[in-house]
């Protein structure tokens, strides 16, 4: 059976290993959207080569280099942050959410709104919208299948069994690229060091978070929202090989652990192919070749990440938007070499001290305590 997708954040790395899987299974998919920021030609030649029905750049000023480069094609284009979002409303059968940041939960919401399968990627959008975005995957009857590798692995290990026998989930953390830095030498990290990943290869700004930790901060939330077991049971450990991607331990002492190879691929192909299975071409695990698997406890003096992502939580409300944004923020500031590394995190820690945990009833709400967040954090940012 041929099923119609979209993939909003088409041009980026998730986008490019769902795209590798489309390529390799070309007859099971009729592709209708594919969105970008504002690589045009990277977009114009994905819409050409898998017969797009609509490709959408956010970056409006891109607009007429997207028509140009798709002229005579017979490709609709549009552009801004509306159309990426009119876009993610055609109702795929599958939309792969994969913009990076909250500039993806209006199209992710979007997509939700038709009731179709969401594979989300896009982290930020869960974190910053919660209960708004969880009440509407049931109101409209959705289904949401996490693609981020651990919640992917939690996924596998769930399925079938009640949340209500199981006694912990355990999130697994690569630990970063400064998993053995003094926390002076962390201070003087470049971002060039800090986007160089040990084991994954991925966007800047989720390699700036894997270093800081608040990738996994961003990940226990999500994991909050996702598999409401009660934030006391949900567990961080480092294990710098990423084989295990993550574990559910039962009331019974069993605890089920997905292992795979570093390759997005596999948990995209799960959430493409589920309820069945798919062949990838990912590199079969060699546990005899990897040798050792290890695990520690995480660090969170020099790492506050996780420990501030887990108050964000207990607060909720619309603090883990807060969290999210000024992170966001500090990231980008960090990345155009504005302020320290070690500042990421106290920059967030300092503007979370300046909300109140008021529960967001709306979209709307979602995006105005987001947009308050970055202003704050930018005028510190300017101010460092
Ligand atoms: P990326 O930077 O490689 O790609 C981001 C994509 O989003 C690009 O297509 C870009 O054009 C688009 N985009 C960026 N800003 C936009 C905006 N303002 N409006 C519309 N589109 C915009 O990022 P990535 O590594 O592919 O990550 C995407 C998401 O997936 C993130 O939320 C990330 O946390 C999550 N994720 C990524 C990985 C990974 O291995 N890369 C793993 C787990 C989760
Ligand atoms: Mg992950």
């Amino acid at each position: 059976m041929v099923r119609s997708l979209s993939v909003l954040g088409a041009t980026g790395s998730i986008g490019a290993s769902t795209l590798d899987l489309v390529r390799r299974n070309r007859a099971d998919w009729r592709v209708v959207a594919l969105t970008a920021n504002s690589s045009v030609l990277d977009l114009a030649r994905l819409a050409r080569e898998f017969s797009a029905e609509l490709a959408v750049v956010a970056d409006e000023t891109q607009l007429p280099a997207l028509r140009e480069a798709l002229a005579g094609s017979g490709i609709a284009v549009a552009g801004g942050p509306q159309a990426v979002v009119e876009a993610a409303a055609r109702g795929a059968d599958v939309t792969v959410a994969a913009i990076v940041g909250c500039a993806g939960l209006a199209p992710t919401m979007a997509a939700i709104e038709q009731g179709g399968v969401i594979a989300l990627a896009n982290k930020e959008a869960l974190v910053s919208a919660g209960e708004v975005m969880t009440a509407a995957v049931t109101r409209h009857g959705a289904t949401l299948l996490p693609i981020d590798s651990e919640h992917n692995a939690i996924f596998q290990c769930l399925s079938g069994n009640d949340l209500d026998h199981v006694r912990s989930i355990t999130l697994t953390a690569s630990g970063g690229p400064f998993r053995d830095w003094s926390a002076e030498r962390l201070s003087a990290a470049t971002p060039a060091e800090a986007v160089r990943h040990p084991n994954w290869d991925m966007g800047a700004k989720i390699s700036v978070d894997s270093a800081t930790m608040f990738n996994k901060g961003l990940e226990l939330i999500e994991a909050h929202y996702l598999f409401p077991v009660g934030l006391d049971r949900l567990r961080i450990i480092v294990h710098p090989q990423s084989v295990v991607h993550s574990m559910v331990e039962y009331r019974d002492g069993s605890t089920l652990a997905q292992l795979g190879p570093s390759d997005m691929r596999v948990p995209i192909a799960s959430a493409l192919a589920w309820p069945g299975r798919m062949d990838t071409p990912c590199a079969p695990l060699d546990l005899a070749a990897i040798g050792e698997l290890t695990f520690r406890a995480p660090d969170e003096e020099r790492f506050p990440a996780t420990r501030l992502a887990r108050q964000a939580a207990e607060a909720g409300g619309a603090i883990p938007a807060v969290l999210n944004a000024a992170n966001e923020v500090a990231v980008a500031a960090f990345l155009a070499g504005q302020i320290a590394f070690t500042r990421i995190a106290a920059q967030v820690d300092h503007v979370l001290g300046c909300f109140a945990p008021a529960p967001p009833a709306s979209l709307a709400d979602v995006l105005a305590v987001d947009a308050e967040a970055r202003a704050r954090t930018r005028e510190l940012a300017a101010s460092a």
